[in-house]
């Protein structure tokens, strides 16, 4: 076992002795296999009970709707864990909240796109254009663009991830042209890209998490929340995310080639998972108070 391993194993057996107070999951690769659309009923269990005395977010490149969705289920028939959900969108460009007296999810933060409406126009068509082949469509979210890729739903992984890496290639040519401020950026989910303002990453979105539930008295400590996502390489889009700059953070996918963080998890055995097998194994021996 490489030092770096041997280090992060140590890490990791440290990790499980802490208590934590809120958890944030990446979806696609995290929660759900890339290729699949709902959560695996145990881990969805294992939501159910966490949410019932904890605080969880779902920490996201989808848009509001398409994440909710992956929960709809449960907080339909469990209405009273609303409350203890949060919503971080859009590769945390924008976040959300439940308002108990509304009965409603609300925003909590926001980072706008950073140009005018005519210059996302013009930038989907030079989109279009440039992603010719590799992309099944562009959508236009609250605050963000989301490219999914020719394959999402039907491809191999490896297909989808090809795409996803060839889509992220040709959006930077694409970016140095028009993005004359240079304030946008292109992330990677593994099935999907987002383009999105740069100061708009889900990073930001756990320090807005973290940020209200000081202001709600729930936490002083950041290292509190735990933080699981999957594409915590460098380009990733969970790369700040899992960066350790806010929350304790583990990857059920890939880590970072020269960091120590984000954690990988290891079974009891000592192996290292992955996906949301691995989601599962680790919250089920996180101690959360
Ligand atoms: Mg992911």
């Amino acid at each position: 076992m490489s030092d770096l391993l041997e280090k992060q194993r140590s890490l990791f057996v440290e990790a499980l002795k802490d208590n934590y107070k809120a958890c944030v999951f990446d979806i696609d690769g995290t929660l759900t296999d890339t290729t699949a659309n709902a959560i695996p009923p145990a881990l969805l269990d294992k939501l159910s009970l966490l949410s019932k005395n904890g605080y969880c977010a779902l920490c996201t490149g989808r848009r509001f709707g398409r994440a909710y969705e992956i929960l709809e289920n449960l907080l339909e028939e469990r209405p009273e864990l609303k409350r203890n959900w949060f919503f971080i969108c859009e590769n945390g460009s924008i976040g959300y909240r439940y308002d108990i007296k509304n009965d409603q999810y609300i925003e909590l933060y926001r980072i706008d796109y950073p140009y005018g409406e005519d210059h996302r126009k013009r930038l989907i068509d030079e989109l279009s254009k440039a992603l010719k082949g590799v992309m099944k469509q562009i959508h236009v979210a609250e605050v963000a663009l989301a490219v999914s890729s020719k394959s999402r739903w039907q491809g191999s992984k490896d297909i989808v991830k090809q795409e996803c890496d060839e889509m992220v290639a040709r959006t930077i040519p694409v970016l140095k042209k028009m993005d004359t401020e240079k304030l946008l950026v292109v992330c990677n989910a593994g099935n999907t890209i987002n383009i999105l303002h740069k100061d708009g990453n889900k990073d930001y979105g756990v320090k807005s998490l973290y940020n209200f539930l000081v202001q709600q008295k729930v936490m002083k400590n950041h290292n509190q929340i735990v933080c699981i996502g999957d594409q915590g390489q460098p380009g990733g889009n969970d790369e700040a995310f899992l960066s350790g700059s806010c929350g304790t953070s583990f990857t059920v996918g890939n880590g970072h080639p020269l960091n120590e963080i984000p954690l990988p998890v290891f079974d009891n055995k000592g192996n290292i998972v992955f996906g949301p097998n691995a989601t599962l194994n680790l919250i089920s021996r996180l101690q959360f108070v």
